[in-house]
């Protein structure tokens, strides 16, 4: 069998955390079987459209590796990839429903359709245009061919309808949810096509997958309700045979687990539920994973287990290993609950992964907003010394500052703890022996502090606490001699004079 999986955004606005797991799934689907990874824009909706929203799809799939085989930036065999470049296309399917039986003409006007929902409302009933309505209503099932023909010709305003048959039990099959009934009864009689000569989304999405052979639809689980329509537009086209298989994905969840996640929550509860940031035409400014110092590794590797288990107890992804293991058999039907804690774990994984030099990149871009220049080597052994500690690269700084800058201040409650008087005259023989060991490393200026330590009956932690303050400011950092051999004997030197002079006892 050939895959070919497509996702379909509106650009309606940024695509938020769940929209990219269903581009993954399907990304990740698509590659699994050796498939074609299409990215169609649905964009028959131009009140909605949302000026910048494309370009942050294309830059999210790229900063994040999703790479896409079909589409409106690549092309491909079924371009053009906009809906909105593809009207005649679904001018002529409306046509072909009409002649079938399958649709119909609706002119009845909104301020109408008002009207008798108002009326409805004042009865305590709910109006929808379905099988029960429509042949009470102003459309071509209810007017003669010659007015309908009249009204056409007049270019009044109308709509395209589905003509759900009556009473019909649809069964359909979802790859996540197994068998899937719905009644028609239950179904309003849908818009497939607006009287600005452009589909609506059932009658756009079902046509292009058809015309562009989509073998599985992958989409959230708010698109289940549509699926009755769907199944049976495949059927009034004539295309049931060739009906692509479904797979709904579960919600994504709030953090407290009941509700679905929405754009809303990444401010209130303080993460982000979009990859990139975003400013809205209207200058409204949101958080994004990139920004926040996430790698695209994580994110994915975190999307990746929303909703689906390797059925193992494998935590830790690469794309790669995703692209070999992921399947629809191990996507689960409750919904997913998102957990910005284990999003921050993710990274801290993600980035032990890293090597020095890359993170040491990120560092060295802290350091030049400070105008610090420093050797690229050296930055390099200092992120080998403090990367453990690290959710996200941009902490960085605040773990390994002081390998760039002498403490300008002392923490006061280490001071208070930590620093004697008569531990000076030590310090200052402790400053001379460190100077002069040789070779000057880690190892061997231990052994001779330590030796010193021992010589005059001290403390080791005495000594070494002291000696960490006057070196960092604070009782932090990684291992003592580690921090004396990179910053160099002159530095120690310095730091431990000035703290002798400024440190008030
Ligand atoms: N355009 C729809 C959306 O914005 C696509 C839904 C589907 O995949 O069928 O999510």
């Amino acid at each position: 069998m050939t895959v070919r999986v497509r996702f379909a955004p509106s650009p309606t606005g940024p695509l938020h955390i769940g929209g990219v797991r269903t581009a993954l799934f399907n990304y990740l689907f698509a590659r699994k079987h050796g498939g074609t990874f299409i990215l169609r824009i649905e964009d028959t909706d131009q009140t909605r459209y949302v000026e910048g929203a494309e370009d942050y799809i294309a830059d999210a799939f790229r900063w994040l590796g999703i790479t896409i085989d079909e589409g409106h930036l690549v092309g491909g065999q079924h371009d053009p990839y906009r809906q909105s470049e593809r009207a005649d296309i679904y001018l002529s399917h409306a046509n072909q429903l009409i002649e079938s039986g399958w649709g119909y003409y609706a002119f009845d006007t909104p301020e109408e359709l008002d009207a008798i929902r108002k009326k409805n409302e004042s009865e305590g009933k709910v109006f929808t245009y379905d099988s029960t309505t429509r042949s009470t209503l102003k459309n071509s099932l209810t007017l003669s061919a010659d007015e309908v023909k009249t009204m056409l010709d007049n270019g009044d305003p109308y709509v395209i309808r589905f003509k759900f048959p009556e009473n019909r039990e649809v069964v359909m099959q979802d790859i996540i949810r197994g068998t899937v009934k719905v009644n028609t009864q239950t179904l309003d009689d849908k818009v497939l096509f607006k009287s600005d000569g452009l589909p609506t989304y059932h009658m756009a999405n079902v046509v292009d997958d058809h015309l562009m052979e989509i073998s599985h639809v992958i989409r959230g689980e708010e698109w289940l309700p549509s699926l009755p329509l769907h199944v049976l537009l495949y059927e009034a086209f004539g295309w049931t045979d060739t009906m692509p298989q479904f797979a709904h994905l579960p919600l994504i969840l709030k953090p407290e687990g009941k509700g679905k996640l929405s754009k809303r929550d990444g401010d209130k509860l303080g993460f982000p539920v979009f990859p990139l940031l975003w400013t809205s035409p209207e200058g409204e400014v949101s958080r994004g994973y990139r920004e926040d110092g996430y790698l695209p590794e994580a994110v994915i590797n975190m999307l990746a287990l929303l909703g689906w288990n390797p059925g193992t107890e494998q935590e830790i992804f690469s794309l790669e290993e995703l692209c070999q293991q992921f399947d629809l058999e191990r996507v689960s039907k409750s919904g997913a609950r998102f957990d910005p804690d284990k999003a921050k774990w993710f990274n801290h994984q993600h980035i032990t992964k890293k090597s020095d030099e890359f993170l040491a990149l990120s560092l060295v871009d802290s350091l030049s907003g400070k105008d610090i220049i420093a050797n690229f080597e050296y930055v390099v052994k200092v992120v080998s010394l403090v990367r453990d500690r690290l959710n996200f690269t941009h902490e960085l700084w605040d773990h390994a500052h002081f390998f760039f800058e002498n403490p300008a201040e002392f923490d006061e409650k280490i001071v208070k703890k930590r620093w004697k008087s008569d531990l000076i005259p030590h310090m200052q023989n402790v400053s001379q022996i460190i100077a002069a060991t040789t070779p000057y490393q880690a190892e061997s200026i231990k052994e001779a502090v330590s030796k010193y330590i021992e010589t005059n009956g001290l403390g080791f932690g005495a000594i070494a606490n002291a000696l960490r303050l006057a070196l960092v400011g604070s009782s932090v950092g990684p291992d003592l001699f580690a921090i004396v051999e990179t910053i160099g004997a002159e530095a120690c030197v310095n730091r431990i004079n000035f703290a002798i002079e400024n440190i008030d006892i």
